[in-house]
């Protein structure tokens, strides 16, 4: 557990949700799989979910670290309302400890080693409708260890029509799934690999709860997902450890639910390791379609394996040059040419237009995030 400078007792502190209280003053968090018992003073292994007094506080709430609007190809997300902005958002922590994070500088770092801003969810949801994004994404470092700030940011969304989007690890428990992923619209989650020794030693968590959460989403829930797996030469490049994963969303999960293999990039604790080569990357997408996948995409770096093709008749349907959509020549969800229905969030719904409607009546008076200058 992480010692704790960080409660100031005059702030007004949230108290967290998935706990439950021990002996001696202690909590036992249940948020996530590694079900953290949490002395007095003392915050988890994810650093923003702290004891004081013998209760469990949520030190992210309304604290976001960084905000920033990006395109929804960025998430990376290609069958959810493509070539539109997401107003994008985390905050400090994470619970994964993954030696090659690409934002460590807040995923590892306390709530008070970040600069963070003060928004409550409401207020959220207004600057996405400020800057003309029709969803919301809980990003950059683990969302599911500030679910309840999640929550309470999907249930001001809802009135707008806002949509969510959930960029996560993965890791989370039974207990906590249904009460954050019952809100949210659309998700990309990371599979890092493909064996609990990858997991174990450059996560520091278990490959199972992950898949677990990927079964739960396709069986359990009517969120959109699509699955990223980050490529590392030497670590979790190999052809049968490729193969094996896409067998496994193939028997588990169908061949519909798409795939990003992404290129890595040396970052953080692991500099030692070259970028990913774009033929590491052919060679996995070409062995995901040979397996029987419909939609399998290449990302980090400049190639066709960005685009959607129809897997039907292999017609192009959205091309794409890194996150920008180029051309975009779906009708209504289908293949122009074979008629083929493409599934994915293609367009906005009833709910979403009568949202929208309320979108454009809702004046935003506040004048305090002027200098947010995203
Ligand atoms: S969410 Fe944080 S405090 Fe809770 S179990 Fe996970 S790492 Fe520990």
């Amino acid at each position: 557990m992480q010692d704790l400078k960080i409660l100031d007792p005059a702030s007004s502190l949230h108290e967290a949700r998935w706990w439950e209280p021990e002996p001696n003053n202690k909590v036992h968090c249940y948020l996530c799989p590694r079900h953290c018992h949490i002395g007095e003073g003392q915050a988890g292994f994810c650093f923003i979910r702290a004891n004081q007094g013998g209760k469990l506080y949520s030190l992210g709430y309304a604290h976001p670290a960084a905000l920033q609007v990006d395109p929804i190809e960025k998430k990376p997300l290609n069958h959810f309302l493509p070539g539109t902005r997401v107003f994008s958002m985390g905050t400090a922590g994470c619970n994964m400890g993954c030696f090659f994070c690409q934002n460590w500088s807040i995923s590892k770092s306390r709530a008070d080693q970040v600069g963070s801003s003060d928004i409550p969810p409401e207020d959220v949801v207004q600057l996405a409708i400020r800057y003309g994004c029709p969803s919301i994404a809980f990003t950059y470092n683990e969302p599911t260890i500030w679910g309840e700030y999640v929550i309470d940011i999907c249930q001001a969304a809802k009135e707008y029509g806002i949509k969510t989007v959930m960029v996560s690890n993965g890791y989370v428990t039974r207990e906590a799934f249904h009460d954050i992923y019952d809100h949210i619209d659309a998700a990309n989650i990371d599979l890092k690999a493909f064996t609990e020794n990858f997991y174990g030693r450059m996560t520091l968590t278990h490959l199972q709860p992950v898949l677990d959460t990927l079964q739960w989403l396709k069986n359990e829930t009517k969120v959109w997902f699509e699955i990223t797996n980050l490529i590392i030469p030497t670590l979790n490049d190999a052809p049968s450890e490729t193969r094996a994963l896409a067998e496994w969303v193939l028997e588990h999960l169908g061949p519909d639910v798409p795939l990003h293999f992404t290129a890595f990039h040396p970052d953080f604790k692991l500099q030692d390791k070259p970028g990913t080569p774009p033929e590491t990357l052919h060679a996995a997408r070409a062995t995901a379609l040979e397996v029987g996948l419909h939609y399998v995409y290449e990302g980090n770096i400049h190639s066709d394996g960005g685009h959607t093709f129809c897997p039907s008749c292999k017609t192009l349907l959205i091309r794409r040059s890194w996150h920008d959509v180029q051309q975009n020549r779906l009708k209504d969800g289908c293949c122009p040419n074979c008629g083929l229905a493409i599934p994915g969030r293609w367009t906005n719904t009833r709910a979403d237009l009568e949202g929208s409607g309320r979108r454009k009546a809702a004046a935003f008076a506040s004048e305090r995030y002027e200098d947010l200058n995203l």
